[in-house]
C-alpha cells in the first residue's frame, strides 16, 4: 500500500544532507553560534523579501509576539482582538503582555471577518492580532482601515505566510510588526525552532532587538530590562540555504493546491479552499491545504486505513473552545468549520502520484458510502 504521511520531517534533512553538512561545517569552523554574519544575512533577506525596513530573528514566533506587544506598550487589561481559528500562541502571547485576547468569529475562507472586528471594539480596545491562516493574507485593507479609525496598533501573527501577498503587498509587511515561524513544518522550516519579527517602524525595531538580547541595543548598551530570544546563527545559516530555492517550495504548492482542486471541486460533499489564481487579490502560499469535509471523522479514518496521514488543525478546536481558558461565548461560524475541518498533505516532498492517490480514496470514500 502506499503510504502518503502528513509530513516527513526527517526529510528536511534527508533531501538535503550534503548541502546542510556544507553549512554545518563551515558555521562551526568560523565558531559561529550566536548573533553572527549568517544571522544578520537573514535578517537582511527576510526583510528585503517581506518588503520592510526591518527584520530581528528570534527564537520562534510565540517569542515574537510576546516581545511585539510588550514592544508596542500594552498595558494591562487592553483587549486585543483575534480570529477564533488560530494557533493559542496569538492570544498566549497577548496574555503574556498582560492583555485580553477577544475572539472573533471568521469567514468563509476560515480567516478573520473583518466585521466580527468592527463589531467587538470597545473602549478598551488596544489592537488587532490578524493571522495569516494557512498561507493567506487576511483583507488587510478591511482591517487597516478599522485600526487607523480606531487608532489601534496591528501585530500580524504571519507564522503560516511567508510569501503570501494580499493585492500584491506581503503578509508581514502590513501591520506594526509580524511575527513570522521556522518552525520544521511550516512554509520555510528550520532544523528546530526559529523565528523572526517584521517591522517598518525604527521605534519598535530598537525595542524588539533590546528585548531579544538582554536589553542591549545593535551597540552593546544595555538600555533596558530584557531577555533572551535569540535566533541560533547555525539556524539562521540553514534558513539562508532555504531562501534560495524557496520560490520553488511556493510554485509546488501552488501546483498541489491546483491539484486537489482539480479532483475534488466536483465532490459536493467538500467544502475547498480557494485555489490559486481564482482571486487575483490574494497570493496564496498554502501552508496548509484546510477543507470542511462531510463525515469528517469517517473519512480520516478511511484515509488512514489507506496509508494517508492528514490533521485536524490545533487538536480540533477554535481559541474560545477550549474551556479550562476561561472563554464563556458562542462563535457559529467558527465552531460549525472544527466540526468539518480536515488538513490534506500538503508539501514540498509529496509527489503527483501520491496526491493523485489521495484524492482517489477521498473519491472512492464518498461514493461508497457504507
Ligand atoms: C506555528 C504558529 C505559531 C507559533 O510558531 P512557533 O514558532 O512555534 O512559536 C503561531 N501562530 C500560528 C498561526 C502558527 O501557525
Amino acid at each position: 500500500m502506499r503510504k502518503v504521511p502528513f509530513f516527513e520531517y526527517s526529510r528536511l534533512f534527508s533531501d538535503n544532507k550534503y548541502s546542510l553538512f556544507e553549512v554545518l561545517e563551515n558555521v562551526g569552523v568560523r565558531g559561529a553560534y550566536i548573533m553572527q554574519q549568517d544571522l544578520s544575512n537573514f535578517e537582511r533577506t527576510l526583510a528585503d523579501y517581506v518588503g520592510t525596513q526591518y527584520a530581528i530573528g528570534v527564537a520562534n514566533a510565540t517569542d515574537g509576539l510576546e516581545l511585539a506587544w510588550a514592544a508596542v506598550g500594552l498595558q494591562k487589561n487592553d483587549e486585543v482582538i483575534m480570529s477564533a481559528h488560530t494557533m493559542l500562541a496569538t492570544a498566549s502571547a497577548v496574555v503574556t503582555a498582560g492583555g485580553v485576547p477577544i475572539i472573533v468569529d471568521i469567514g468563509d475562507d476560515g480567516l478573520i471577518d473583518p466585521e466580527a472586528i468592527d463589531a467587538a471594539i470597545s473602549p478598551k480596545t488596544f489592537g488587532i492580532s490578524p493571522t495569516q491562516l494557512n498561507g493567506r493574507t487576511c483583507e488587510m485593507d478591511k482591517i487597516l482601515n478599522i485600526a487607523n479609525k480606531n487608532k489601534l496598533i496591528v501585530v500580524e501573527d504571519a507564522a503560516q505566510a511567508l510569501g503570501s501577498s494580499f493585492k500584491n503587498k506581503k503578509a508581514g509587511s502590513f501591520g506594526d510588526v509580524a511575527s513570522f515561524s521556522f518552525y520544521p513544518a511550516k512554509v520555510l522550516g528550520s532544523l528546530g525552532d526559529g523565528g523572526g519579527i517584521t517591522t517598518n517602524r525604527k521605534d519598535l525595531f530598537e525595542v524588539i532587538f533590546q528585548l531579544h538580547d538582554h536589553g542591549r541595543d545593535t551597540s552593546g548598551e544595555v538600555k533596558r530590562w530584557g531577555r533572551n530570544s535569540r535566533l541560533d546563527n547555525l539556524q539562521a545559516a540553514i534558513l539562508n540555504l532555504g531562501f534560495k530555492n524557496y520560490h520553488l517550495v511556493i510554485e509546488r504548492r501552488r501546483k498541489i493546491a491546483s491539484m486537489y482542486h482539480e479532483r475534488l471541486s466536483s465532490l459536493d460533499q467538500l467544502i475547498l479552499p480557494p485555489p490559486p489564481l481564482v482571486d487575483t487579490d490574494h497570493f496564496d502560499v498554502y501552508q496548509n491545504y484546510e477543507l470542511q469535509a462531510k463525515d469528517r471523522d469517517a473519512l480520516r479514518s478511511h484515509l488512514a486505513q489507506n496509508g494517508i496521514g492528514t490533521l485536524v488543525q490545533w487538536g480540533g478546536k477554535a481559541v474560545h473552545q477550549w474551556d479550562d481558558l476561561g472563554f464563556n461565548y458562542r462563535l457559529p461560524k467558527a465552531e460549525s468549520f472544527f466540526e468539518k475541518c480536515l488538513m490534506l498533505p500538503m508539501n514540498y516532498f509529496i509527489s503527483d502520484e501520491d496526491i493523485e492517490y489521495v484524492c482517489e480514496k477521498i473519491i472512492e470514500f464518498y461514493n461508497n458510502p457504507k
